[in-house]
């Protein structure tokens, strides 16, 4: 970045003076669904999704919300409106039908469904396959169990078969793709099939579950897999059967 001098200061300052940041917004709404309850730790980013699906938690008495970049220049009013949506969500009450009225109508206008079909298609290059296999679409169990265990709430990456079947590769989750590849041996017709359809869904689970507990990149498997992370993986009900039916693969 080049140096403008006083200038970029005086800039900023008015910026400051007048608009709100992100953190802000959400600080302001979260008083306003939850007036006494003290303000948690707000941390709000922008990350590089395939679609415009955002993402809240509570963790540690921390708020962390993830918003695709896609919408990192929407103005003040939708990113108000969208954190009614979250906050909504999270803490379940209901969000005012003008909050998701406003956020729909900014997500249909026709200039930024463009800017989202364009970066779909330059970030969906990287991938082999969509989420249709021969017989199962990825895209299903995703909001399937996404609904089941996550109330809805993970931001649904970008979802490929992987190109060979893979037999010790059964999974895993790009974070720098914002990806979950499945092996295409685990894309078999339903009934007696070598595969049933359980063992891929505890794979599709495992995997979104790394999208739950993110971790640093560099972090050991022992660390991937946190104690935190085993726990959730255990309200998998068919946990058991699954892992079998993956060994004898
Ligand atoms: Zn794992």
């Amino acid at each position: 970045m080049d140096n403008a001098g006083g200038m970029r200061d005086t800039e900023g300052l008015q910026s400051s003076l007048f608009f709100e940041t992100p953190e802000e917004i959400y600080a302001r709404v979260f008083r306003e669904l939850r007036p006494r309850a003290p303000l948690p730790d707000l941390r709000v980013e922008f990350r590089r999704f395939a679609n415009a699906d955002s993402f809240i938690r509570l963790e540690n008495g921390r708020l962390e919300v993830r918003i695709s970049d896609l919408l990192a220049g929407a103005p003040a009013p939708v990113m108000e409106a969208l954190a009614h949506i979250l906050l909504g969500k999270l803490y379940r009450k209901p969000v005012p039908r003008s909050y998701a009225h406003r956020y729909r109508l900014y997500l249909n206008r026709r200039d930024f469904r463009r800017q989202a079909h364009l970066v779909r298609q330059i970030r969906g290059r990287k991938f082999i396959s969509g989420p249709q296999g021969t017989h199962h679409n990825l895209e299903e169990i995703f909001e399937r169990l996404n609904g089941q265990f996550f109330d809805g709430l993970l931001g649904r990456p970008q979802l490929g078969w992987s190109r060979r079947a893979s037999r010790s590769l059964l999974g895993h989750f790009d974070p720098s793709h914002n990806a979950i590849i499945i092996s295409r041996i685990l894309d078999q017709p339903r009934g007696p099939a070598l595969a049933p359809a359980v063992a891929l869904e505890y794979v599709m689970f495992h995997e979104m579950l790394h999208l739950r507990y993110p971790v640093d990149h560099l972090a050991s498997r022992r660390r991937v897999h946190t104690r935190e992370f085993r726990e959730a993986e255990k309200e998998f009900p068919q946990l058991k059967e699954a892992k079998e039916i993956l060994k004898r693969l």
